[in-house]
């Protein structure tokens, strides 16, 4: 433990030099009056007083870019949801406490919250595209991978992510990559992009679980037949499974790729304190996945990576994670964990690796 922490401290000084760029950062308090009224749901506002401790200590003093959020426009909404869907949802939401879903609430601010965090996103995918800065991070509530292109779903209203790579796309960019390491399947993103090779998009999922799909079988259609990629593990996975379907899956299809930008659905419930899944990670592992894809971007020469806030129900994991993905971004480098994998994980891999066999070459670590 001990060697641990002094190589860290080590490696946290040749950080502070290698990346002066200001880091991006979408926040506003006004997405804290999106709350479900009782304080019992696990969805509350506390969840990002707990995200932005852990950014604040993971960036220390580093320079950061204050991204002011501004409400998202029907133009920029049309990208990727169906605008019957947004009249009917704004007009919904004109109305005191209620539930969208089983699942998903709306209180007296969540419309304002649901505006201004997918204007956030959208215009920090913008200032990434431009050249603004390089990083990003994104503290948004209400989160989105749910959110499907006609409907809400499992907490989720407006989709962030997929909105946020829309606007790449509507800049120009013809390769944006969505890595969703949030626990649950990033269902709507997937719908929104499984014909359309633009967006290549990875998921690593507790499965089965919530939302239900994620297959590995699922791998697009039409033109973005093979740019789609499930990664279905069972529950109990911990870092060596993620470890491997990084160095197996998502990294090696990544630089086939070549992603001109990437965006990461970073949900933290996989961590093992999480209440609501059953996976085993820890803030270290997170903090490796980061280290992975932010070394990825720098290979491509861009450097362009953003991270948008999903899940992740523990208050404590939820901090530490996020504060390890600050000082990844900042220059911390984390090794991705490695180790034997039990037969069921092992075999998880294998079913994604076999689907997508056919459209990129996927070697074994
Ligand atoms: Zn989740």
């Amino acid at each position: 433990m001990g060697r641990a922490l002094l190589s860290y401290a080590a490696m946290d000084e040749v950080a502070s030099s290698a990346h002066p760029d200001p880091v991006a950062v979408v926040d506003d308090l006004r997405f804290d009056a999106h709350h479900d009224g009782s304080g019992h749901h696990p969805e509350c506002p506390e969840r990002l007083a707990a995200a932005r401790e852990g950014l604040s200590l993971g960036l220390g003093q580093a320079a950061r870019h204050a991204v002011p959020p501004r409400e998202i426009t029907a133009g920029e909404l049309a990208r990727v949801h169906s605008p019957h869907y947004v009249a009917r949802l704004q007009a919904r939401l004109g109305n005191g406490y209620g539930q969208l879903g089983p699942d998903t609430y709306f209180s007296p601010g969540t419309r304002e919250a649901a505006w201004l965090a997918a204007g956030g996103v959208v215009d920090m995918a913008q200032g990434l595209v431009a050249g603004t800065y390089k990083r990003g991070v994104a503290l948004l509530r209400p989160p989105g991978h749910h959110a499907v292109p006609a409907a809400s779903m499992g907490f989720c209203l407006l989709n962030n992510v997929a909105l946020a790579a829309s606007a790449a796309l509507a800049q120009g960019l013809t390769r944006v990559a969505i890595v969703d390491w949030d626990v649950h399947h990033g269902n709507g993103t997937q719908d929104m992009f499984y014909q359309d090779a633009n967006v290549l998009f990875t998921s690593l999922h507790q499965y089965p679980f919530y939302p239900g799909t994620g297959a590995p079988s699922e791998i697009g259609c039409d033109g973005g037949t093979g740019y789609t990629a499930n990664l279905a593990l069972p529950a109990d996975s911990g870092p060596e499974t993620y470890g491997a379907a990084f160095r197996e899956v998502v990294l090696p299809m990544l630089r086939q790729y070549q992603p001109e930008l990437v965006l990461v659905s970073a949900g933290f419930d996989a961590h093992q304190r999480d209440p609501l899944a059953s996976m085993n990670l820890d803030r270290q592992t997170y903090g490796a996945l980061a280290s992975s894809l932010l070394d990825l971007v720098d290979s491509l020469g861009h450097g362009r990576i953003g991270f948008v806030l999903e899940g992740g129900y523990d208050l404590y994991a939820l901090s530490d994670s996020v504060q390890e993905v600050a000082r990844a971004m900042l220059g911390t480098r984390t090794e991705l964990p490695f180790g034997r994998l039990h037969s069921r994980e092992r075999q998880a891999i294998e079913h994604t690796r076999q689907h997508l066999a056919p459209h990129w070459e996927l070697p074994l670590s």
